[in-house]
């Protein structure tokens, strides 16, 4: 089967340092992919080159088949046209640490707003499927609700709801509870593996092992920009053991 999302010999540098340093990577529709990896290895770069939030500095990347975001000309690697690369964010959804909800607007109008702004959805559709979205992470009861007056997980929940709004073909979640009370990591994640169950093609940075192991159908552990270690949650957490780097880092995080 074709992969949905493939990244060659991918490079990003910010002056002399390579954030992402040759990663090679594979995506099947409906994997789940988890990535850890100490602060600073290169995971949010990573995701913010697949949403083409950074311009790669070489390699290549395809989505469902097709170039992404570059397009060769000659032997240069140039940026593929705005509307190309908007047409592609919008199949792809990120979720960020902090949640980014506009304040100005209620759950629903948060929710609302990319189908109706970008897709050009009516707004009859786009409550419908805002509705269903919040529905799908246990918020639709908070539709009137203002984010200033939410909890840190019912807003990331709304920015998951957000994301999934757009029908995306692949989310990308960076560090998702990271800026979360411990109280409030569990219905985060619970509504990140209700989308897993669904079938959903996800990108995960997470030092939450217990959430990798039931999850994941792959597991990377970064490293200065390259993948260290790559397997599947069980060959990974066996064989980790091999690698000392890969081991400590494990035992820090338990
Ligand atoms: P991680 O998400 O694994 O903590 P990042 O991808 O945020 O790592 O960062 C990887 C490296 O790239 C770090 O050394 C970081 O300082 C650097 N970096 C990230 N973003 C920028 C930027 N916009 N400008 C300069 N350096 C950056
Ligand atoms: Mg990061």
């Amino acid at each position: 089967m074709q992969p949905l999302i493939e990244l060659e010999n991918v490079v990003k540098s910010f002056g002399e340092h390579r954030a992402v340093d040759n990663v090679s990577l594979s995506i099947r529709k409906g994997e789940k992919v988890v990535i850890i990896g100490p602060s600073g290895s290169g995971k949010s770069t990573l995701l913010r080159t697949i949403n083409c939030l950074e311009p790669m500095d070489s390699g290549t990347m395809r989505f469902a088949g097709k170039p992404a975001g570059y397009v060769q000309r000659g032997s240069e690697l140039v940026p593929d046209k705005p509307r190309n690369i908007c047409a592609l964010r919008t199949r792809i959804g990120m979720v960020f640490q902090q949640f980014n909800l506009f304040p100005h607007m209620s759950v629903e109008q948060n929710v609302m707003e990319g189908p109706v702004t970008v897709l050009g959805e009516s707004k009859a559709n786009a409550r419908a499927t805002a509705m269903d979205m919040l529905g799908k992470v246990g918020m639709a009861e908070f539709a009137d609700r203002y984010p200033a007056s939410l909890s840190g997980g019912q807003k990331q929940r709304v920015a998951i709801a957000r994301a999934l709004a757009m029908k995306p073909d692949l989310m990308l979640f960076d560090e998702p509870t990271s800026a979360l009370d411990p109280e409030l990591v569990g219905e985060v994640f619970d509504a990140i593996k209700q989308l897993a169950v669904d079938g959903m093609t996800m990108v995960i940075v997470t030092h939450n092992m217990g959430f990798a192991r039931e999850v994941a159908d792959t597991v990377i552990f970064m490293e200065n920009g390259s993948f260290l270690a790559k397997g599947s949650p069980g060959d990974f957490f066996q064989r980790q053991c091999e690698d000392p780097r890969v081991q400590s880092f494990i035992d820090k995080i338990f």
